[in-house]
């Protein structure tokens, strides 16, 4: 499979219709002056202020706002290459906000305003509190392993290119026995959709009973030497058994881990898949955002 992330076709470039940071800040409305909002105070040297485009009408084809989390598979296939794209991207992230579910004991995340223009400050900025391993988010090997790698070492093709979802029908964990029937090969990046998915997310409170991947599934994928692995809950391994010992066989076999997806708008199958954990300087975790596109 050829990986045209670095290479995207014109076909795939076209569909992308990014507004500019302005249009963006003042969707609509009618483009304000500088004067108006202030801006002119904030601009960077050098930086010339620029008058914002109107936001193009979408195609009548499309809706206008289809939010991208709950997309559907109704695009059209388009070729890329050696492969088709068959969705747009998928948002398998899930979403941080006040109020939410976080492993016992970990920081919660907490998202406040220091400045507020609704108080009459000249702009808004938000100051975040949480545990590194809240929401959808990544592990690195220092998690486990003192000393080992911090997660602003990872390889960014880690989590950048072709993965499986594989669909988990054992309610309990992900085990050897269930792993065999996949034909796993090495350095695959592989995302496991579980019973969590559906049922875990909409709730604020934790819950002990998450599928996991038990030692045993654990040990099977070291030794299949696959390059990544992503789970449906906050850890890969269990609440009451088998958390460290699974950490441990994948993030020292080299396997990177991507928890807190939300699987629950994807079905098993080939996929690209994007997860760039923050850049965070000796940290044994980071947040990230995850999304994925079926190909074939
Ligand atoms: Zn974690």
């Amino acid at each position: 499979m050829i990986d045209t992330l670095n290479n995207p076709p014109a076909s795939t470039l076209s569909t992308l219709r990014l507004p500019s940071r302005a249009q963006v800040l003042f969707r609509d409305t009618n483009p304000p002056t500088p004067r108006q909002t202030g801006l002119s105070a904030i601009q960077e040297p050098g930086c010339e202020p620029k008058t914002p485009e109107p936001e193009p009408e979408p195609p009548p084809d499309e809706p206008a706002h289809t939010p991208i989390s709950h997309a559907k598979f109704t695009f059209p296939a388009r070729q890329s290459g050696s492969i088709t794209v068959v969705t747009d991207w998928i948002d398998v992230s899930v979403p941080l906000r006040n109020g939410m579910v976080h492993w016992p004991g970990d920081p919660p995340y907490r998202i406040h305003h220091v400045h507020d223009q609704k108080k009459g400050d000249a702009c808004t900025v938000s100051q975040v509190t949480m545990g590194v391993h809240t929401g959808t988010h990544m592990d690195a090997p220092l998690h486990f392993i003192e000393d080992a790698q911090s997660i602003d070492l990872m390889p960014l093709d880690t989590t950048v290119g072709p993965a499986r979802v594989i669909a988990i029908d054992h309610g309990t964990s992900i085990g050897r026995a269930e792993l065999e029937k996949h034909q796993i090969e090495p350095n695959e990046r592989l995302l496991f959709k579980t019973a969590n998915s559906g049922r875990l997310w909409n709730k604020d409170a934790f819950d002990e009973n998450f599928v996991f991947i038990d030692a045993s599934g654990a040990d099977y994928l070291a030794e299949r030497a696959v390059r990544m692995v992503g789970v449906d809950y906050l850890s890969v391994g269990g609440f009451r058994q088998d958390a460290v010992e699974t950490h441990l066989a994948l993030l020292g076999a080299g396997i990177w881990v991507v928890e807190g997806l939300d699987l629950s708008h994807v079905a098993p199958g080939r996929y690209e898949f994007v997860c760039l954990p923050l850049k965070l300087v000796d940290s044994d975790g980071a947040p990230a955002r995850a999304i994925l596109r079926s190909v074939v």
